[in-house]
């Protein structure tokens, strides 16, 4: 029976990026045989079900907490490494304006203390006050207190391209790429797993679990259980009115009103996705809930926030969306950024789970590939532990 060096359990963005990494002489491990590599995804590749559904993620530097701008930082030259192998420009560099009321924190930060980490990073940002908001990048309307910046590094991740990239690359080096294959459950004696699937059972010396909000059913007889909460979350595209008109990916920081968080994103318009439109996002669930099953459909009313500040505050769009989606993503309970650990009390089996995780996509699959075959990465992710609290009386650490 045919024995694996490395499988990797999902096939999203994190999963592929490990795939990617296994068989890349650059990650600071053992390069793999691809045909020692098994990437098991129980839905198609490429599918719309995950945290990686849809066509953009933002690409910042900014955060509020200094090993995130650095860990950042870090991926840079692991973007430019995997750009070298596809010819679609995978971020295009349009900047990322961040504003709005300075004080108001959110689950992505805010932007005074954005701004003090840059600054103490030595990253360029242009401060910007409400005037040239609306001059410069065509938002109207907004409360003279707004203010904020332009991040000149920032980018629209082309996430159809980076998928597509990593799946290429893992493919050509002979991984084996399976779809449809769910992973019903995984054992370890701490040495070799075994991998039971709808399909049939694998067997491999090294795992790397990159299920997404799906994580906690195969966790659960391993002794973790991550405390998240998963927030499906809406997008929409509006058409564009003026040809002149586009925008950087931009956040804007508002307080919350009666009706919801007030937070809303949005892109330019990309050549990918919706040509002759921009997609704006409110940065608030209209559903949370524990597990994936649960999970209902938006209704129309769910749109009614984003079209209203788009209404509002945007210019050159028309103000009811053309085409929506929906997404969900997995963020931790506590003020953790993301999960990114070896299991305790198995050691041949890495996590990587929650989180705004697509801006690290290259780096993130990088590391875990160290951590499953050397058992140790030279990059900084105690932030990002199992918390003790997550771990179950039958996985103790050892
Ligand atoms: C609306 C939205 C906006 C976002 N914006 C940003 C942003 O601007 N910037 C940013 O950096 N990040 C952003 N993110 C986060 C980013 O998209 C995620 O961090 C990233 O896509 C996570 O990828 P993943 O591979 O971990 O998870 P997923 O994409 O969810 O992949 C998990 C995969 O595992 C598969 N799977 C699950 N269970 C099993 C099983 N039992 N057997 C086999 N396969 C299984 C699933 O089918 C899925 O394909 C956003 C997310 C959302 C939802």
């Amino acid at each position: 029976m045919a024995s694996y060096d490395l499988i990797v359990v999902g096939g999203g963005l994190i999963g592929l990026s490990t795939a990617y990494n296994a068989v890349s002489p650059y990650g600071g491990h053992p390069v793999l045989d691809g045909e020692k590599v098994l990437v098991l995804e129980q839905d198609a590749f490429f599918n719309q079900r995950g945290s990686t559904a849809g066509a953009s993620r933002q690409f910042r530097f900014q955060y509020s907490e200094e090993y995130m701008t650095q860990l950042v930082m870090a991926a840079v030259p692991e973007w430019a490494m995997l750009q070298k192998q596809t010819v679609t420009e995978l971020i295009p560099n349009v900047g990322c304006l961040w504003f709005g009321d300075p004080d108001t924190p959110t689950t992505e930060g805010g932007i005074k203390p954005a701004m003090e980490t840059m600054t103490r990073l030595g990253v360029p940002f242009q401060r910007l006050n409400c005037r040239e908001l609306e001059e410069w990048y065509g938002f109207r309307n907004l409360p003279g207190n707004y203010s904020g910046f332009f991040q000149p590094g920032g980018g629209i991740i082309n996430v159809p391209a980076t998928l597509q990239a990593m799946f290429n690359i893992a493919h050509n080096h002979g991984v084996h790429l399976k779809a449809h294959h769910k992973v019903l459950k995984i054992e370890s004696d701490g040495k070799e797993v075994t991998v039971i699937t709808d399909q049939g059972t694998y067997h491999g010396k090294k795992l790397v679990l990159t299920t997404g909000a799906y994580a906690n059913t195969l966790l659960e007889p391993l002794g973790v259980q991550i405390n998240l909460s998963i927030w499906n979350m809406v997008s929409a595209y509006f058409r564009k009115t003026r040809a002149d008109i586009d925008y950087p990916t931009w956040f804007a920081f508002q307080k919350a009103n009666a009706a919801n968080a007030n937070l809303y994103y949005g892109f330019p318009e990309a050549d990918w996705s919706h040509p002759g439109y921009i997609r704006v996002a409110p940065d608030y669930p209209y559903q949370i809930i524990d597990e994936p099953s649960q999970r209902v459909p938006p209704t129309p009313e769910d749109f009614a926030g984003t079209s209203a500040w788009v209404a509002n505050h945007m210019s050159g769009l028309s103000p009811e969306p053309d085409f929506t989606s929906s997404c969900m993503v997995a963020l931790p309970a506590g003020d953790q950024q993301f999960i990114l650990d070896t299991l305790p009390g198995y050691p041949n089996i890495v996590l990587f789970t929650t989180g705004w995780a697509a801006k690290l996509v290259p780096l993130l699959g990088k590391i875990c590939v160290q951590l499953a075959l050397t058992g140790q990465t030279a990059y900084p992710i105690a932030p990002f532990a199992i918390p003790p609290s997550d771990i179950t009386a039958t996985g103790e650490r050892k």
